[in-house]
């Protein structure tokens, strides 16, 4: 089987598993494991920001980020396929009694012309709007990234209306390596950033927050309360510092691959169109004669696993497990029908 489900299917390394099995700990609550402490402050570095929080997970980084930014009955922005909306189990409301407003654009990205007239005016009956979040890569919009300069647009924004600013950065990484800004650069506009180590940087556990000072002080004790408190977790942060160190350059590969992928698909019958190939993840539109789940069975008969990815859409993402012969493979035995 070859694996394009996700990103997050990846297996440590044997140099991975060996850096984590040597990794020193200590107990994380009395901020006593070095290699959780060097994670985080590689991570805030990399991207200019003062401070950094491991967390278990990428929606544990993002709900907590929410949850510092708002009280309950603000108003959080954010594209209506955004992850914290769509795949976070309703925790925007659930765990921090915010409500949301969605905002409209391309491939999963906020268009920065719309956000004007979505501020609450200073009246009783509304929610107080509060922070903006966007997602780049954006994975609804199949792995599209945004222009740098709608990203400073959307700043300025914030900037106007007393709001903060936090990215859902997943696959920032894979942003960055499109765009070839400097993290620090890309970093500064935003207050907060959540980075995923679990996906295409292929760590077996775990996310990164980053941000000021004061924001990670607030960040740490909500991630205390909501259970996420870990003792000499550097054993799986380690597999973070390795991921850091050596599997951000070779993210462009897996671009390559999917662009591949991508042209390949094209040509299919049973293919309607494919979303522009951007980064690691190729959605692709099944022809109007099938369900996108009769399209994930075929292939997976063939030894092929992706994942339906709702309306008449399938997903593809590739990732460090994925080779040239793979791509190979699936020139040659990807049908050109699906009855
Ligand atoms: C995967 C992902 C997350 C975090 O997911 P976890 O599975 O909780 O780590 C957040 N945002 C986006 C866009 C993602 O793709």
């Amino acid at each position: 089987m070859i694996d394009f489900r996700s990103d997050t299917v990846t297996k440590p390394s044997p140099e991975m598993r060996d850096f984590m099995m040597n990794a020193p700990v200590g107990d994380d609550v009395f901020g006593d494991d070095p290699t959780i402490n060097e994670l985080e402050q590689m991570g805030a570095d990399m991207f200019g920001k003062e401070a950094g929080l491991f967390c278990a997970s990428g929606t544990m980084t993002n709900q907590i980020a929410i949850n510092v930014h708002t009280v309950p009955g603000d108003e959080v922005i954010c594209h209506e396929e955004a992850h914290i909306y769509r795949y976070e189990g309703g925790g925007i409301a659930r765990n921090s009694g915010a409500s949301v407003r969605f905002i409209r654009g391309n491939d999963g990205r906020i268009d920065p012309d719309l956000l004007v007239g979505t501020i609450n005016p200073d009246d009783q009956h509304y929610p107080v709007s509060r922070m903006v979040s966007i997602e780049d890569t954006a994975n609804r919009g199949g792995g599209r990234c945004y222009d740098f300069e709608d990203i400073k647009k959307i700043k300025i924004f914030c900037e106007e209306n007393n709001l903060k600013l936090h990215l859902d950065g997943a696959r920032v990484f894979n942003a960055l390596a499109v765009s070839g800004i400097d993290a620090r650069v890309y970093g500064d506009p935003f207050d907060t950033i959540s980075i995923c180590l679990s996906k295409g940087l292929g760590a077996p556990v775990g996310s990164l927050l980053v941000g000021s000072n004061d924001f990670i002080k607030k960040a740490r004790r909500v991630r205390k309360v909501f259970g996420g408190g870990m003792r000499q977790a550097g054993i799986i942060a380690a597999g973070g510092v390795y991921a850091l160190n050596n599997n951000i350059d070779r993210l462009k590969e897996d671009h390559d691959n999917a662009k591949k992928i991508g042209s390949i698909l094209e040509k299919k019958r049973w293919i309607k169109k494919v979303l522009p190939v951007e980064t690691n993840i190729v959605v692709g539109h099944v022809a109007d004669h099938l369900k996108e789940s009769d399209a994930v069975e075929a292939l997976k008969a063939i030894g092929i696993l992706c994942v339906a990815f709702g309306a008449g859409r399938i997903r593809l993402t590739t990732h460090l497990h994925i080779t040239k012969a793979d791509i190979i493979f699936l020139e040659n035995n990807l049908p050109d029908t699906i009855e």
